[in-house]
């Protein structure tokens, strides 16, 4: 069950200066009326009149700036952002683990606490207090040159390229 992560429309397309059909709207950014009434149920604002629903391009082109600034959001220190919820999300307790990918970055590895999907962060080394203080107590699990070294049998969570250390 993998969620296709969706592309940016590209939202420059929208002239802000006229008014669009729900058609209409879908083709000025190349997307599907199912995806524009999609939109419509999750707040965006349109005009109802003689059947017609019409949306502001001023209004459209706004929200959909909004949505995308959002999801660009920074997690919050506690947080790791999900794929399958589409936002940042607080791992499930106990799945998290870190492994040390050098010198300098660990990679922060958990289970989504309301879907389950693995997901994973990357963090400087430097900051393990911070991430400890977030995400627990935990071992740092050193990633050796000759192949892996899981102290914690119970890593599967995050799979963990071959490379070894990376320069
Ligand atoms: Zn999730």
């Amino acid at each position: 069950m993998s969620k296709v992560i969706k592309r940016k429309p590209d939202f420059r397309k929208i002239q802000t200066n006229r008014t669009y059909t729900i058609p209409e709207a879908a083709k000025a950014i190349d997307v599907t009326t199912g995806t524009i009434y999609n939109w419509i149920r999750r707040g965006l604002p349109v005009l109802e009149g003689r059947g017609l629903t019409l949306i502001q391009g001023a209004v459209f082109k706004k929200w959909l700036a909004d949505k995308w600034a959002k999801r660009k959001q920074p997690c919050k220190p506690s947080e790791i952002f999900c794929f399958g919820c589409q936002k940042p999300a607080i791992p499930k307790p106990g799945s998290v683990s870190l492994i040390a990918r050098n010198d300098k970055i660990i990679r922060i590895c958990a289970k989504c606490s309301v879907c389950a999907t693995n997901m994973n962060r990357t963090a400087s080394r430097a900051k393990l207090e911070e991430i400890r203080f977030n995400f627990g107590e935990l071992e740092v699990q050193e990633l050796h040159l000759n192949g892996y070294s899981f102290p914690n049998a119970k890593s599967t969570s995050c799979r963990v390229g071959s490379h070894g250390r990376e320069i």
